[in-house]
């Protein structure tokens, strides 16, 4: 299978806290992956440098084949300009738990924004775009409302559509449900799992493990900044391969 995003030997430091350890990830074309594991084990930090929102100490990215992202100086990564690094983030979009929407756009604005500033198409053109993009994620009869006034669970579907409207080749996903009531995070899982149905290459920070045995093709576990376990779910969940590290994080979530 065609590989869309490598990481090769990433690392990221905070000050002497390194947060990503030396992480190789291949991701082919279609696939889904979860990453789960404990809170500070470095998974949006690496969510983040695949979308460029972190820049990494060392080691490559690449994208459908090519290096990309980085410039480097005697060997040091250094990020690319302003303008690669647009185009390179309109390809892979990104979620986060906080919807991050513009409180003072409506709906249809907050999905047509990006496609004008940062693709430079018309309005017009914008606005269809982002109407397929509502539909889809069923909410084409908010589209002039403000944010205010949806539930968290519509905030967080209006999020998706504003990244697929931007006709991202992969998505990222960081615990896109954390911050709802739990009567909300069906629909948005709802929302990510016909996705995953379209096809779409993602990758799934969450702690819902249902959702992973489900949706996932490979499952990662990750602990201080290092994969702890890989593999796909028939082999991840089960009791007889299970690492004891990921025995214990799961008993504690139930
Ligand atoms: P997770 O998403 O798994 O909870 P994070 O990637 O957010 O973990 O964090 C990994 C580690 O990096 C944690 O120890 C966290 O405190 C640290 N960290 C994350 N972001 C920053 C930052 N901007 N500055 C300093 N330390 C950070
Ligand atoms: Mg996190």
């Amino acid at each position: 299978m065609e590989t869309i995003l490598e990481l090769k030997k990433i690392v990221k430091k905070f000050g002497s806290l390194t947060a990503v350890n030396h992480i190789d990830l291949k991701i082919a074309r279609g696939e889904k992956v979860v990453i789960v594991g404990p809170s500070g084990s470095g998974k949006s930090t690496l969510l983040r440098t695949m979308n460029f929102l972190e820049t990494i100490d060392s080691g490559e990215i690449q994208f459908e084949g090519k290096p990309c992202g980085y410039i480097y100086k005697d060997g040091n990564p250094v990020l690319d300009s302003q303008k690669n690094l647009c185009a390179l983030r309109s390809e892979i979009g990104m979620v986060f738990q906080q919807f991050n929407l513009f409180p003072h756009m409506t709906v249809l604005q907050n999905v047509m924004e990006g496609q004008v500033t940062v693709l430079g198409k018309s309005k017009e053109e914008a606005r269809e775009v982002a109407l397929q993009m509502l539909e889809k994620v069923g909410l084409s009869d908010r589209a002039t409302v403000y944010p205010v006034t949806l539930s968290g669970g519509q905030k967080q579907r209006v999020a998706i559509a504003r990244a697929l409207a931007m006709k991202p080749k992969m998505m990222l996903f960081d615990e896109p449900t954390s911050a709802l009531d739990p009567e909300l995070v069906g629909e948005v899982f709802d929302t990510i799992r016909s996705l995953a149905d379209d096809g779409m290459t993602m990758v799934i920070v969450t702690h819902n493990m249902g959702f992973a045995r489900e949706v996932a093709d490979t499952v990662i576990f990750m602990e201080t900044g290092d994969f702890v376990a890989k593999g796909a779910p028939a082999e991840f969940f089960s009791a007889e391969s299970q690492h004891p590290r990921i025995k214990e994080f799961m008993d504690k979530l139930l």
